[in-house]
C-alpha cells in the first residue's frame, strides 16, 4: 500500500536528500526535498481587494433556480446557496457566506455547519429530482487557492459521473478501508474529532493536508468541528489560503471522506505551489513531511 525511498543527490559540496514515496489507492507519488521557501508564508496586506465592490454582497443580484427547483435559492441567517452562473457540472451550486470577508481564524463550527447545511440539502434536492450517484462540497478560499472572488463560498456539484479522484475508489472499498486503517493506526494520525478520523495522508496532495474520514455519512456538525480545527491550525501556523474537498457518494460506493490543504498565502508577487512536476507529471512536491505536520497539529490541539 505504502512505499518508499530516497535519492541522495550532490548539490556543490552538500549531500542533499530527496524522500520519494508511492501509494495504491490513487497511484500518487510525492517528493519531499530538503529545501525551504516552496511555501509563500508571507503577510501582506490586502484590503484593497477586501474594499472592492463585491456580487455576493447583493444576493439579489445572483443567478437563480428555475420553477423546478421549487425555489429561488436555499437560505438560512449565515448563507445563501444559488446557480453557479458558470457551472462545472450538470448540478453546480454556490454557498456564500453573508459576510463578505470573514478571516480563517473567524469560522467557527456553527458558521461552517451554516453553510455546509444548505449544500447538503441541495444535494438531497436533486436527489430527489433525478438520478445521481455523486457529491463533492468544495472551498477555494482566498485567490491562491482559485478563488476568483474574494467573499468566502463553498461549491457544491451534483453528478451522475465520479470525478477522477472519486473513479478510483469505486469497487475497491475494502482497499480504501485498510488504507484508512493504516493511516489512522500510523504516527500521521492525529485524532478523534467527534465523529471524524483526521491524519495526515502518507503522500498529500498539498502543503499541511489534513484528512478526515467520517463515520455514519454526511454529518454537518461533526465535519465543521473538525474543519474549524484544522482551520485554527492553518491560522497558527502563519496561513491566509486552503482548499478543501467534501468526498460523498450518494450510493455509498465509499465512505465519506474530505482532505484539506494550505495553498500559498495572499501575495502581490508570490510564487505558485503548481510548478511543473505538480502539473505536467502528476508529482507533489513538499518540504514539511506529512509525519511532522500531524505532530505539530497534534500539539496545536492539545494547547
Ligand atoms: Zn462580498
Amino acid at each position: 500500500m505504502f512505499h518508499r525511498w530516497f535519492e541522495e543527490a550532490m548539490a556543490g559540496e552538500e549531500i542533499r536528500r530527496i524522500e520519494i514515496r508511492k501509494e495504491e489507492i490513487w497511484g500518487r507519488r510525492c517528493r519531499i526535498i530538503e529545501r525551504k521557501g516552496l511555501e509563500y508564508t508571507g503577510m501582506e496586506d490586502f484590503n484593497e481587494l477586501v474594499k472592492r465592490p463585491c456580487i455576493f454582497c447583493n444576493p439579489e443580484k445572483v443567478s437563480k433556480f428555475g420553477e423546478d427547483f421549487g425555489t429561488t435559492m436555499l437560505e438560512n441567517d449565515e448563507a445563501f446557496l444559488f446557480p453557479n452562473i458558470s457551472p462545472y457540472a450538470r448540478h453546480s451550486g454556490v454557498c456564500a457566506f453573508r459576510k463578505h470577508y470573514i478571516k480563517i481564524d473567524e469560522f467557527t463550527p456553527s458558521l461552517i455547519a451554516k453553510n455546509l447545511e444548505l449544500g447538503s440539502r441541495y444535494i438531497d434536492k436533486i436527489g430527489k429530482m433525478e438520478e445521481v450517484r455523486f457529491a463533492s462540497i468544495s472551498w477555494n478560499y482566498m485567490m491562491p487557492a482559485g478563488a476568483s472572488i474574494l467573499h468566502p463560498h463553498t461549491q457544491i456539484l451534483v453528478d451522475r459521473h465520479p470525478t477522477v479522484y472519486m473513479e478510483k475508489l469505486l469497487g475497491r472499498r475494502e482497499e480504501f478501508e485498510r488504507y484508512i486503517e493504516m493511516e489512522v493506526e500510523s504516527e500521521r494520525f492525529i485524532g478523534r474529532v467527534g465523529k471524524v478520523l483526521l491524519f495526515t495522508p502518507f503522500v498529500p496532495y498539498g502543503y499541511n493536508e489534513v484528512g478526515g474520514i467520517v463515520e455514519e455519512g454526511l454529518q454537518i456538525d461533526e465535519i465543521s468541528k473538525a474543519l474549524a480545527k484544522i482551520l485554527s491550525y492553518y491560522s497558527a501556523i502563519g496561513r491566509n489560503s486552503f482548499n478543501v474537498s467534501i468526498y460523498i457518494s450518494l450510493e455509498d460506493e465509499f465512505p465519506v471522506h474530505f482532505r484539506c490543504i494550505t495553498r500559498q498565502n495572499m501575495g502581490k508577487y508570490y510564487r505558485n505551489d503548481v510548478a511543473f512536476l505538480e502539473r505536467l507529471h502528476e508529482e507533489v512536491v513538499l518540504e514539511r513531511s506529512p509525519e511532522e505536520v500531524a505532530e505539530d497539529m497534534r500539539n496545536h490541539l492539545n494547547c
